[in-house]
């Protein structure tokens, strides 16, 4: 008798390329929402494409309201829903690097209602799936949300972002490595639920950013282009899974106990390559590929050791030791790495 079933949610719009900001408006028609939008955004976001949006809507006659964010905090998420609340929103738009991004799908997520995510930066693959989490004191307000239902990627505004946010976003997509070997072993030893073609979908999307990570270089379009394109790729592989395990494995429990350990030291997409490096080494060992996740991440300029992320050697042994603490997610790191062995990967791989 066969009794499974899926639901795969995806965004229903995603519209990337040059000067598709000024396409916003008609992408949000499309969607048939009805009701005025609220924009969530932060300070520098603002400037960069939150104001002009927000003329595009008054324009096209909506009555658009506005939150700016200051900070990834819960009590931003609350003033987000009481200001929708007051406002009788009827969707919100997320303008920003990733913080107004996750801000706004957590928001949507408690109102039931849809957002939109415009994305000013390439800085992680946050910006396409539903998968959101915001740092609260020791834990992690976590949801596991409806993607975004559209998404508008200007590639000329990202490329005009910082060049470090741009190589966290490729660094994100290289941990899709470890992340797709931690699920694989999940599935084996757990039976925990594993789609091949998410996982293939997810692989694949690496291995096409580091063949094209020669022509990812600062202020180029194209390379935003290429970075985005892979950040919605990522995303979807998330969706078909319905899970984030297609692009978050023990490099990812590494980089949020650096957010407890560390917090505001470096990009989470940076620390996750760094993470990445040492996983790929507990998988496959001294002679496997780290060697080439390490070389992929320093091609796109990306951090490969302790000291580039501005976290100290003690740090890096004790967020790997402590990471599987995180969550209830069955990864390589199985019940916990003694201290010890924590730093001799740090060690053999450069780390630290
Ligand atoms: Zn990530």
């Amino acid at each position: 008798m066969f009794e499974k079933s899926t639901w795969i949610r995806l965004p229903r719009n995603v519209v990337v390329g040059h000067g598709v900001l000024d396409d916003a408006i008609e992408v949000v028609e499309e969607l048939h929402i009805g009701g005025d939008p609220l924009v969530i955004t932060s300070p520098t976001p603002r400037q960069v494409a939150g104001d002009r949006l927000v003329a595009q809507f008054r324009e096209a006659g909506y009555h658009p309201e506005t939150v700016v964010v200051e900070e990834a905090r819960f009590a931003e998420v609350e003033r987000v829903i009481e200001a929708a609340k007051r406002d009788d929103t009827a969707f919100l738009v997320g303008v920003g690097g990733g913080k107004a991004i996750d801000i706004a799908k957590m928001a949507s997520d408690h109102l039931d209602t849809t957002f939109v995510s415009v994305p000013t930066a390439a800085s992680h693959d946050g910006i396409v799936s539903g998968r959101g989490s915001v740092p609260e004191g020791d834990t992690r307000h976590s949801v596991a949300a409806e993607p975004p239902l559209a998404v508008v990627a200007d590639t000329g505004v990202l490329a005009d972002a910082p060049w470090e946010l741009t190589t966290a976003g490729c660094a994100d997509i290289i941990s899709n490595y470890t992340a797709v070997k931690d699920w694989r072993l999940a599935n084996r030893l757990q039976h925990v639920e594993y789609s091949e073609y998410a996982a293939a979908l997810s692989e694949m999307t690496a291995e096409m950013l580091v063949d094209n990570a020669a022509s990812i270089k600062p202020g180029l379009e194209e390379s935003a282009w290429v970075v985005v394109k892979a950040l919605v790729s990522s995303g979807v592989a998330m969706s078909i899974a319905g899970s984030s395990r297609p692009a978050s494995g023990a490099e990812h429990l590494f980089s949020h106990q650096l957010d407890r350990i560390a917090p505001g030291r470096a990009l989470h997409g940076h620390q996750v390559g760094v993470g990445a490096i040492m996983v790929e080494y507990l998988h496959t060992g001294e002679h496997g590929h780290w060697r080439a996740v390490r070389d992929a991440l320093a091609s796109i300029d990306a951090p490969t050791t302790a000291d580039e992320l501005g976290i100290s050697e003690a740090e890096v042994v004790e967020a790997l030791s402590t990471a599987h603490e995180i969550r209830d997610r069955y990864t390589i790191l199985g019940n916990g790495m003694n201290p010890d062995a924590a730093r001799d990967v740090a060690e053999k791989t450069g780390v630290i």
